[in-house]
């Protein structure tokens, strides 16, 4: 059985597009938070999320930030700008499906969530010290992860106390070992220099997980974010992957 993982992506359709394209025949859908948020398309992204196969979509902090359920003053000013913008554009039945997401989603040997098992809406992974501290905060084999919008794998043996981490590339296949944490990266707005959309496939029959990159047509939703008034700053970051 082959999963699409995906997480971040950030009202950006033709990032989502790219990596549904891309992807080629898939049985499932692990959607890691953050639908909405920076992007012109937010009812567009949420709409075709909502209809891939088998999907099991968790909430992240920009999607909980545009239902009002988190302080919107705990963003910087430009990313306040653009959840104001997505709270008037989001149509009542987009907002309803956002609503219904869970923090934490667990099934068989695999935890969903946003941020991190210990803070699932909040909390970012950014080193393996924290990365090491969150083992502790879930009970399954693989937890998945999104948010600091970096493809990551941080795997703590049983016998060791510090967790390692690999820096998954384009291609890169890996078979998860017991047990890890990862992160897919951004398909929306990726941080790593690297501009492409990032995404994986998972195939739970064997434990492979194999992370991709895609280019898309960038100048496009660039365009569509200057019509919608959104801030210079995320719209310069997409053509640079910062
Ligand atoms: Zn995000």
């Amino acid at each position: 059985m082959k999963t699409l993982l995906i997480s971040d992506i950030h009202a950006n359709l033709t990032a989502l597009e790219a990596v549904i394209a891309a992807a080629g025949s898939f049985d499932a859908t692990w959607c890691l938070g953050d639908l909405v948020g920076y992007g012109p398309d937010p009812n567009q992204c949420v709409e075709r999320v909502a209809s891939l196969p088998n999907l099991l979509c968790v909430m992240g902090n920009h999607d909980a930030a545009t239902l009002r359920r988190i302080e919107i003053d705990a963003f910087n000013p430009e990313a306040r700008t653009a959840l104001v913008w997505t709270q008037q554009q989001l149509s009542e039945a987009n907002a309803a499906f956002l609503r219904e997401r869970p923090e934490v989603i667990n099934v068989d040997q695999i935890t969903l969530v946003h941020g991190s098992p210990r803070q699932p809406v909040w909390e970012y992974l950014l080193d393996t010290r924290t990365a090491t501290a969150n083992f502790e905060f879930f009970d399954t084999l693989y937890c998945f992860v999104g948010h600091t919008h970096l493809p990551v794998i941080y795997h703590l043996p049983d016998d060791q106390r510090l967790a390692h981490l690999i820096v998954p590339e384009n291609t890169t296949q890996v078979t998860l070992a017991p047990r890890s944490i990862i992160n897919p990266g951004s398909v929306g707005q990726p941080r790593d220099r690297d501009p492409r959309a990032a995404y994986a496939l998972l195939d739970m029959d064997d434990y492979t997980c194999e992370w991709h990159r895609v280019s898309y047509d960038f100048a496009s939703v660039q365009e569509r974010m200057r019509q919608a008034g959104l801030p210079e700053r995320h719209i310069l970051r997409l053509a640079a992957g910062w």
